[in-house]
């Protein structure tokens, strides 16, 4: 990652931290390692970021929004110009889980050989930073920015639309739509939903106020 100019690295729980191999394998890029934030769980890791793109080589249990490497790195490259963006990758043996690629706006898979689509993890950082180093290279070589590239509002970060979340399925809850106890695929459905639409600061509030409001007037009607 450190050859192709990135340098924020998060671990989510490493099995060791800090390592002797690892800081042996980093040879002069020691500064991302001893750089690195440690974290115990994905939801931190990614708490500020408004868009997180996560990898994957095989296809998951509902269908996501998916991107290939190039569109990723186009991606990458111009949201975080003005805003936090993540590249989440998966555990050697057992890549990401399902609950993890939900927390995603995106999926992005290499194209790799059908028979055998699984890249060593290094490998796989390797080919989506060297698509966001050339996107980069592209985009400082442009001096005329797209006026599609600009918005009035900051989009929401992870913890604004988590709370989002919760508050939404309280209300959900509240108003007999939906039973906690057979859950079915909603709180995925509507993750994805809200995730496609990269929702703002300003979308986001009116939103939250919407259901302040149906909880203000389920207690009037109860009182
Ligand atoms: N058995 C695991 C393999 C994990 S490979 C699985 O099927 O999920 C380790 C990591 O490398 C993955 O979590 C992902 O981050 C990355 N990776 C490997 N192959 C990839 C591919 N074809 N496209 C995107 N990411 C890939």
């Amino acid at each position: 990652m450190r050859n192709m100019g990135l340098q924020r690295l998060t671990l989510v729980e490493p099995l060791e931290f800090p390592s002797g191999v690892a800081v042996g394998r980093a040879a002069s890029a020691l500064d991302v390692l001893e750089g690195a934030e440690v974290v115990s769980d994905l939801k931190q890791a990614i708490a500020g970021c408004s868009l997180v793109i996560g990898t994957s080589a095989r296809s998951r249990s509902i269908p996501w929004p998916m991107l290939t490497p190039e569109q990723s790195a186009e991606k990458v490259v111009t949201e975080s110009q003005q805003a936090e963006v993540a590249l989440v990758f998966g555990r050697e043996d057992a890549g990401l889980n399902n609950e993890e690629l939900q927390q995603c706006h995106f999926h992005v898979q290499i194209p790799a050989d059908d028979d055998y689509s699984s890249l060593n993890l290094a490998a796989a950082v390797m080919v989506l930073s060297y698509e966001i180093r050339k996107a980069a290279l592209k985009l400082a070589d442009q001096s005329d920015r797209k006026e599609d590239e600009y918005w009035d509002q900051a989009k929401a970060t992870g913890d604004q639309v988590e709370h989002f979340y919760d508050h939404l399925e309280r209300v959900m809850v509240a108003i007999n739509f939906h039973d906690p106890g057979n859950p079915r695929q909603l709180m995925q459905r509507m993750r994805r939903l809200f995730g496609r639409i990269r929702i703002d600061v300003m979308e986001l509030n009116i939103l939250r106020g919407i259901l302040t409001n149906i909880e203000l007037n389920i207690r009037k009607d109860t009182d």
